[in-house]
């Protein structure tokens, strides 16, 4: 993504397809495939990074909201993080770097406990349990007053924001719920 400024964001993929099934992705729609390794996460920056070092541009942000649920492959991604932020790699700083994830909550709390100071997002979507149960069907599992209490354990922790997503849709049956 080319900002306005010179910020320059790679959006990464964490796994070949994705088993979450978010009723409105076509990520989801697809069979999981497998997870990508820690090289072939890093590989997409590098290569994005290549290209724009033509133009005379580096890569400045990435977050993890291509393909697949970064915290059902948790380890390589954090190994990823880990060498990105690296200065021997890329020194991207943590600040730069966003995890997306539907809700895995368990996968928050161990996140926040890794003190790795990157961005957390949350694709939320809805305003209630009935409505994400029905988008997301990983709300079931983990309902939005446990994903809220992982939310606040890492705000409070890392004393950091939370960005919210948020799929907006004019449906009437929808819209009415
Ligand atoms: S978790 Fe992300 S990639 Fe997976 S189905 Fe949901 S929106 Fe798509």
């Amino acid at each position: 993504m080319n900002h306005k400024d010179k910020r320059r964001t790679v959006c990464v993929s964490s796994q070949v397809f994705c088993a979450v099934g978010c009723k409105f992705c076509a990520t989801g729609a697809n069979k999981f495939e497998k997870n990508l390794s820690c090289q072939e996460i890093i590989e997409q920056v590098l290569f994005v990074n290549r290209h724009l070092k033509h133009k005379e541009e580096i890569v400045t942000n990435i977050v993890f909201m291509g393909m697949g649920e970064p915290f059902l492959n948790f380890d390589e991604v954090i190994k990823a993080i880990q060498i990105l932020k690296d200065e021997e790699c890329l020194g991207i700083g943590a600040r730069h770097i966003t995890v997306s994830t539907s809700g895995i909550v368990p996968k928050i709390y161990a996140f926040t406990d890794l003190n790795l100071h990157t961005r957390l997002a949350i694709s939320l979507h809805a305003p209630n349990d009935k409505l994400r149960s029905e988008l997301m069907p990983l709300n079931k599992r983990y309902p939005l007053s446990e994903l809220m209490k992982a939310c606040d354990y890492y705000t409070q922790q890392t004393n950091k924001r939370i960005s919210y997503e948020y799929v907006l849709n004019d449906e009437p049956e929808i819209s009415a719920l």
